[in-house]
């Protein structure tokens, strides 16, 4: 019966599969291909990831221990996807952190066991490159182990244009400040006609090349991304996928990949433009799964979003071709402001019981994919380091509550500690 379910895949997808198992490499137009499949050939495609996926990390699943700090949410770059940037004169709305809210953010991330803190903000028009610097200076000084991953290519390309040095000058300025990573974000997707629809004023597809592998070139690493479920079409990831996979070829330099689904519900290009509204599912699984197949082996992590897509979702890719569940964030902004609720922070003891519930290892990272500890056995995991809430009963586990300290006269018991609502209320 097996048989006959895999002998009904199409030929020509089966021939791409075993093809990418047997670690040839695919052609932009297998992975278009593979982009487009439903059915059994779905299956058939994230089967096959999840096999390469295994073959290449094993069943550990790592996550970073991090948290999110955006310096700034005023931004006029204007683009269409964004939910967040904010006019610098809009009083409710529009935040500048000073270096003191920035090191209290950092400060909570060190208290809850954070090995990096993910630092980016929007381009602030009153801002210069000695920002960026002076950001760094503050946060290393204070905490010189915490790893620093901040300014996408954009931030690079704004800060650069102001400091009239080199960009290789301009980012070792930065190293020697306290960056330690780079994110791979504003890439969206690398072809000018999408991008002159989705951010006019970005920078464009060889301005984002010339930053990433400039800064590879002085040991500066980075991840890689893109954003999928707008307008694009299955060629442009395809050949978004080939630029990042020829980069890697040439610098080393990318740590990850990381597809980021298009949060449609608050921003101009869903509401305005008439884009998609984000990836259905299989497209998210399709996406992790030609990825994993599409850049084995010169990109060995795929990491799973799970602001964008959830945690359960977030699982799913997990078995589909993706080794990497992202980081804890504390705080994220970007998303949510976009108009994603998948919350803004998931707990390192939270990613473990994801993880294990899939049968796999939790495995704690640094940035750098350097392992801080392996949690093999969960009798031996420690405590929470989060801040404790207090809870909320409400329903039925009030009532038990109520009716079992009545009972044992512990504190909080008696007549007087039961709610009013009569006990023959619902249970
Ligand atoms: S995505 Fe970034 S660069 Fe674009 S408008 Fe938003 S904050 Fe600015």
């Amino acid at each position: 019966m097996l048989d006959q379910l895999t002998s009904a895949v199409s030929p020509d997808v089966r021939g791409l599969l075993e093809k990418a198992l047997e670690k040839r490499e695919l052609t932009a137009k297998d992975a278009e291909r593979l982009l487009t499949v439903h059915g059994l050939d779905f299956h058939a495609l994230i089967a096959a990831a999840d096999f390469a996926s295994r073959e290449d990390c094993g069943d550990d699943v790592t996550y970073v221990v991090c948290r999110n700090i955006n310096f700034t949410n005023v931004c006029y770059v204007g683009c269409s996807f964004c939910g967040f940037a904010r006019h610098k004169d809009d009083a409710a709305e529009a935040f500048d952190r000073t270096h003191a809210e920035i090191l209290a953010k950092c400060e909570d991330a060190v208290r809850r066991g954070a090995t990096e803190v993910c630092i980016q903000g929007g381009i602030h028009p009153n801002k210069d490159h000695t920002h960026y610097r002076d950001i760094l200076r503050a946060v290393k000084s204070a905490y010189p182990d915490l790893h620093i991953h901040a300014y996408s290519p954009e931030e690079i390309d704004f800060g650069h244009k102001k400091s009239g040095m080199k960009l290789s000058e301009y980012l070792q300025w930065l190293v020697d400040a306290g960056l330690g990573t780079m994110p791979g974000t504003a890439a969206e997707i690398l072809d000018d006609e999408v991008r002159d629809i989705l951010s006019p004023k970005k920078l464009k597809t060889a301005r984002w090349i010339e930053i990433i592998k400039a800064a590879h070139q002085i040991g500066l690493r980075s991840t890689s991304t893109l954003m999928y479920g707008h307008i694009e079409k299955p060629h442009h990831i395809a050949a978004h996928l080939d630029i990042l996979r020829e980069i890697q070829k040439e610098t080393g330099g990318f740590t990850e990949f990381v597809p980021l689904g298009f949060i449609h519900e608050r921003n101009l290009l869903y509401n305005l433009l008439g884009s998609r509204p984000g990836p259905s599912m299989e497209e998210d699984l399709r996406i992790i799964a030609v990825s994993r197949l599409f850049l084995r082996p010169w990109i060995k992590n795929v990491q799973v979003s799970w602001v964008k897509m959830g945690h359960k979702l977030g699982q799913m890719a997990l078995s589909a071709g993706a080794n990497d569940f992202g980081g804890t964030l504390m705080e994220e902004s970007i998303s949510r402001e976009s108009g994603a609720d998948f919350g803004e922070n998931t707990p390192a003891e939270e990613f473990r019981r994801l993880i294990r519930e899939l049968g796999r290892v939790p495995v704690e990272r640094t940035t750098l994919y350097g392992v801080v500890q392996r949690f093999e056995d969960p009798a031996l995991d420690p405590p929470s380091r989060e801040p404790q809430k207090a809870v909320e009963l409400s329903g039925p586990a009030r009532w038990r509550k109520a009716i079992d300290e009545a009972s044992t006269g512990r504190p909080g018991s008696g007549a007087t500690a039961l709610p009013s609502a009569p006990l023959s209320a619902p249970l």
